[in-house]
Formats: structure tokens, C-alpha cells, sequence
């Protein structure tokens, strides 16, 4: 049964395109020929993970032009800004995530999936090798190789260590629904551990105290999560040890949340500061043992151990080993990120665009078109603008680069203020232009990049399906409908990312918002408009539902802490 089984298997998925080498390989190679020969000549999609990227890219997809299959590990798309409520059972790990099964039925079933990761990519044979990650007997590892016109990279990032000694054996991390459901399990455990009888108050102490390495999003919003989790629910339940809990969060910069407007990060340090949660800026873990880690303090070279009763390392992510391998036969092994071009498409390989987090885009044209943008507004040549005509220019940068927008409100603002008024601090009639270019020149590197963020993500994957969709048309009819068509040999206009504000959750039912137009909202009317946005961007009515229901019970009867 085994041996016949697994060679109904390979055949059955040799009929998607797809060569199985294994011992069956000829007779596959055979089959899939034949059936090649009967399928109409559809191009061969393939879309690499079930992220916000890969899922969004098939939601609109037209799939009548291709024949689309996708291989990811996960079978199912979760809604990672939920991931830290989680955590704390504040909502429930499958009242976030939605059947990747699910979305394909939504398309006629059109499209395959295979719950597998793709080990590697041959960009020379526009072949991928796959690993199914199925614990089965009947499947085993079997590897599969998966033929593609169009390859669609969109598998994420994993978490970056930094090579921190022991990171790997005593940390969580928070990136996965697995993670969250391993740290709910470990908070109860180390409250359960604390009250164990015969343990001395330096014991319990350390078993209660819960550090977060990196002051990002996802750690300040964890921290708040489990300083709410313990204030509201925990205490009652273990009155005898809630004086002994801390929470501490280890950040290696100045300010937590630094990528926010600084009225945002200065408020959740000041916040965290009322709510007892210690905030350590500008220090860095170098090591983690079972029982504490070495803290080096920046600015003194001091190095200190922190015993913990448990970590969450929230440091950021890095490129996957199997892409890294794709960079190096493609030339990238000297970058930190695989680039695509605007257009997301990867260069020096034939069919292959990256999106999301596993993919930077490369906007080698930002410099040139603010120059062009500052060119066309200085109409008399004389190098200056009115303050007016300088507001609408930057107005007009800012909707085509929003990471311009991020750049100056975190980190230049001041600067382009002081070109507002003369030394004297009076307001300046004119603006020099050229003073304003070199303020943005020396961040060119900083505004290539966009964030790794969902919005990024999913904007990315509409958009490249948008293209793909309209491919056929633009073949069809060369000269294209005009607005789909951009200057020069592409058929369409490059990729812009439109920035629509992020939030910051702080606990206690108050939150941050940064918001178009340098809008910044933050309290307990932000936690409101949090929950609006976060119900209604949920990618069925099955987990919208589930998420709302699940608040609810939350404010009703609290946090669930069984340790299950
Ligand atoms: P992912 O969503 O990570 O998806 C990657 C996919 O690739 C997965 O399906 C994975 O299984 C699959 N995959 C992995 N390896 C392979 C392989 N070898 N072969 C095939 N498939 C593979 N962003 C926001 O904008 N707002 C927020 O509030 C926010 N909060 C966040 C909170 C947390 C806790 C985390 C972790 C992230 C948060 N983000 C937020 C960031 C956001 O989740 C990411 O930017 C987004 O998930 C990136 O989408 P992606 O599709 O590139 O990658």
C-alpha cells in the first residue's frame, strides 16, 4: 500500500505541472507531458507563501490567463497585527487565521496548493524544489520539483538574532501563530512556578519577571498585552506573588518606538513609566543562558546579567537561508535584502518578482524625481520657491514617497523647519531648494526602503496582480490603455506605496495613531478607532466575527489562563 500510495501521489501531483524526482520520475515526467499537451498553453504561476503578500496577490488575481499553484508550510493566512492579543488570550489563535483553502474556494477552486516549503530556487531552469512539511508516514520529506513561467516570492522573513548566544534555545519569539500560543502557555507557567511551595522570594522573583528585547511595535505592544493580562486578570489569581512580578523591555536605541512621530514614542515611554513597565534604552543583550542574560549597558561598556523567568526577542527580521542562496546565484550575496526593481520584479532573472517582507523594492528614482518635481516648480530658474509653492511641492513628494513623509517626521523634521527661517528664526519668505535636496540626499538609502509591514505587503500584492491581470490585454493591444501603461519599455507604472497610518496599542484601552497629514491621535478614542479598523480589515465576516466575539468575552468575563 505505502509504495503504491506514494506513487499515486507523485502522479496525481505531477498532473499540476510539477516533475517528481524520485524513483517514479520518468513515468511522472512521462504523465505530465502528456497531460501538458492537453491543457491549453496557460502560463505557469507560481506563488511562494500564504502571507499578507501571497494572499493578496491571489485575491484578485484573474486566474482565466494562468494556471496558479501555490506552496507555502502554512495552509492558512493569518492576521499577524492581532498576533500579541493572542498571546494573551485576549483573542483566540483561530479566530485570526482563515483556511488558505478557504480563499481558493472563493476562486472556483481554480488555483493549487500544496502545503510544502520551497527549499530552493533554479532561476537557470525556472524550477523550484519543494519540501512537504506534513508529518505523515505516506509523504514523509518527499521533494517535489514545481516547473514556472512566473514565480512569485512572497515568503517573509524570519526572525533576526543577531547571532545572539542562546537566543535560539531560551527565547520566544513572536512572529508565528505558534509563537503566541507558546508564550500564553509560558506566562501561566512561570505564575505556576512561582507559587510553587519551598521556592525563596529571589525564586519567585526571577520566575515572574518577563523581558522583552526590542522596543519596536510588536515588543511594546506584547508588553502591554501582558502588563494588561497580569493587572486585569492574573493578580486575582495569584494575589499571593503579584508584587513580585516586572516587566521589562530592552531597547538598544534611545526610545522605544522610534519609527513613530516622536509625540507617539515619548508618550509610550512615559505611560509604560506610570504602569511600572521598565523601559532600558540604549542597552544590548549579548548572550542568554536558561536563567538570565547579559545585558551590555552602551553608553558605559558596563555588562550586567538579568535574571528572567521568561524572554521574548522582538529584534527585527532577516532574510531565509533559501533566499539567501537565490542571491547568491543571482548575483545579490553582497545585499542585505533581495531587490526588485519598482516594478518588483527581480533583475537578472527572467520571471521572478518578490514582494513583501522578503523582498526590498529599489527606487533608484526618488533623488531624480524630486529634482524633476523641484525643476518644474521653479518656473524663473532662481533656485528658491515661495513658501507656498514649497509647501505644494513637498505636498506633491510626499503623496508619490510616503517614506519621505516617515523619514522627515522621525528624523528630519527640525531640519526642513530650520529651512523655513532665516538664521534669526524669522519665517523666510523663500525656501532654497537646493538646501532642501541635500537635506534629503544623505537619507537617499533610508527612503529606498519601505517598512516591513502588512500595509507594504498587501499594497504589493494587489498591485502585482493588478499587472498580471492586465498582462494579456497590454500583449494584445501593445500601445495599451493609457493608464496603464508608464514612459518608456514597460507596459505598467511602477509601484507607489501609499501610507495610510499605523497604530500603536499601549494597554489600558489607549493607543497611538499616526495618520495621513501628520496626524497623530493617541488615548482611549484611538483604542475605539483600533478596533474599528482591525474588525473591519479582517479578511472574512467568519473571523471578523470571531475577533469581535472574542473582545466581547474579553470584557466580560476576562482572559481565559488555563494552561492548555
Ligand atoms: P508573511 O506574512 O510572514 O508570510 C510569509 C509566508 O511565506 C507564510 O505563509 C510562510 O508560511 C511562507 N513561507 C515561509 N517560508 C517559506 C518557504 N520556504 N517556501 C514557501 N513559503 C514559505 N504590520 C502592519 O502593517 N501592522 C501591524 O500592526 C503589524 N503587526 C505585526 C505584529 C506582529 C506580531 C508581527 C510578527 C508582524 C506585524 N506586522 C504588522 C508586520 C506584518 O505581519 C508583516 O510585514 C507581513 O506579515 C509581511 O507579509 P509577507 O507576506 O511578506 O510575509
Amino acid at each position: 500500500l505505502g509504495s503504491s500510495s506514494k506513487l499515486l501521489v507523485i502522479l496525481s501531483i505531477s498532473s499540476g505541472g510539477l516533475v517528481a524526482y524520485s524513483e517514479s520520475q520518468t513515468d511522472a515526467g512521462a504523465q505530465s507531458a502528456e497531460i501538458k499537451q492537453k491543457e491549453p498553453q496557460k502560463k505557469r504561476v507560481v506563488v511562494l507563501g500564504t502571507g499578507w503578500a501571497g494572499t493578496s496577490f491571489l485575491k484578485d488575481l484573474d486566474i482565466s490567463s494562468y494556471d496558479v499553484k501555490v506552496v507555502s508550510p502554512r495552509n492558512y493566512f493569518a492576521f499577524t497585527p492581532l498576533l500579541p492579543s493572542v498571546t494573551c488570550g485576549t483573542v483566540e489563535a483561530r479566530s485570526i487565521v482563515e483556511p488558505i483553502r478557504n480563499i481558493i474556494k472563493k476562486r472556483n477552486g481554480e488555483i493549487q496548493y500544496w502545503e510544502a516549503e520551497c527549499v530552493k530556487i533554479d532561476a537557470a531552469n525556472k524550477k523550484i524544489r519543494c519540501r512537504s512539511v506534513i508529518d505523515n508516514s505516506l509523504v514523509g520529506n518527499e521533494e517535489f520539483l514545481v516547473d514556472y513561467d512566473y514565480l512569485v516570492i512572497a515568503m517573509g522573513a524570519q526572525v533576526n538574532t543577531f547571532n545572539t548566544p542562546g537566543v535560539n534555545e531560551h527565547c520566544h519569539f513572536l512572529k508565528e501563530i505558534e509563537d503566541a500560543q507558546k508564550i500564553r502557555r509560558s506566562v501561566i507557567d512561570c505564575f505556576e512556578r512561582a507559587v510553587l511551595p519551598d521556592l525563596t522570594d529571589e525564586e519567585r522573583r526571577r520566575n515572574l519577571h518577563f523581558v522583552i528585547v526590542g522596543g519596536g511595535p510588536t515588543g511594546v505592544e506584547f508588553a502591554a498585552e501582558l502588563h494588561d493580562f497580569i493587572l486585569e486578570d492574573l493578580v486575582k489569581l495569584y494575589p499571593m506573588v503579584k508584587d513580585l512580578v516586572k516587566i521589562t523591555v530592552i531597547q538598544s536605541g534611545d526610545h522605544i518606538l522610534n519609527m513613530f512621530d516622536e509625540r507617539i514614542s515619548s508618550f509610550a515611554e512615559r505611560k509604560f513609566g506610570r504602569d511600572g513597565i521598565e523601559v532600558q534604552t540604549g542597552c544590548r543583550v549579548t548572550g542568554v543562558s536558561d536563567k538570565a542574560m547579559t545585558v551590555k549597558v552602551k553608553s558605559k561598556g558596563e555588562i550586567c546579567s538579568v535574571p528572567y523567568g521568561m524572554v521574548v526577542w522582538s529584534t527585527g527580521i532577516v532574510t531565509r537561508p533559501v533566499l539567501r542562496d537565490f542571491m547568491d546565484q543571482i548575483g545579490q550575496n553582497k545585499r542585505h535584502v533581495l531587490t526588485t526593481n519598482e516594478w518588483l520584479r527581480v533583475e537578472g532573472c527572467d520571471g521572478v518578482y518578490a514582494l513583501g517582507d522578503c523582498a526590498a523594492v529599489a527606487q533608484r528614482r526618488v533623488m531624480e524625481d524630486i529634482s524633476t518635481i523641484f525643476k518644474t516648480a521653479d518656473k524663473d530658474n532662481s533656485g528658491t520657491l515661495t513658501v507656498k509653492e514649497f509647501q505644494d511641492v513637498i505636498d506633491d513628494i510626499l503623496v508619490r514617497y510616503p517614506q519621505v513623509e516617515l523619514y522627515l517626521k522621525n528624523k528630519h523634521l527640525n531640519d526642513v523647519k530650520d529651512l523655513l527661517k532665516d538664521p534669526q528664526g524669522h519665517e523666510r519668505k523663500e525656501v532654497d531648494i537646493e538646501g532642501f535636496k541635500s537635506a534629503l540626499r544623505h537619507v537617499d538609502s533610508q527612503m529606498k526602503s519601505l517598512p516591513a509591514t502588512a500595509q507594504v505587503a498587501a499594497q504589493q500584492g494587489a498591485y502585482l496582480s493588478s499587472c498580471f491581470s492586465r498582462r494579456q490585454q497590454c500583449q494584445e493591444t501593445p500601445e495599451g490603455p493609457l493608464r496603464f501603461r508608464d514612459s518608456g519599455r514597460h507596459h505598467f507604472r511602477p509601484f507607489r506605496y501609499k501610507h495610510l497610518g499605523q497604530f500603536a496599542p499601549l494597554g489600558g484601552e489607549q493607543a497611538a495613531a499616526e495618520l495621513p497629514g501628520d496626524w497623530v491621535s493617541i488615548g482611549h478614542s484611538t483604542q475605539w478607532l483600533w478596533y474599528s479598523v482591525y474588525a473591519s480589515k479582517q479578511v472574512s465576516w467568519r473571523t471578523r466575527f470571531l475577533v469581535v466575539s472574542d473582545w466581547t468575552r474579553r470584557f466580560i468575563f476576562g482572559r481565559d489562563s488555563s494552561r492548555i
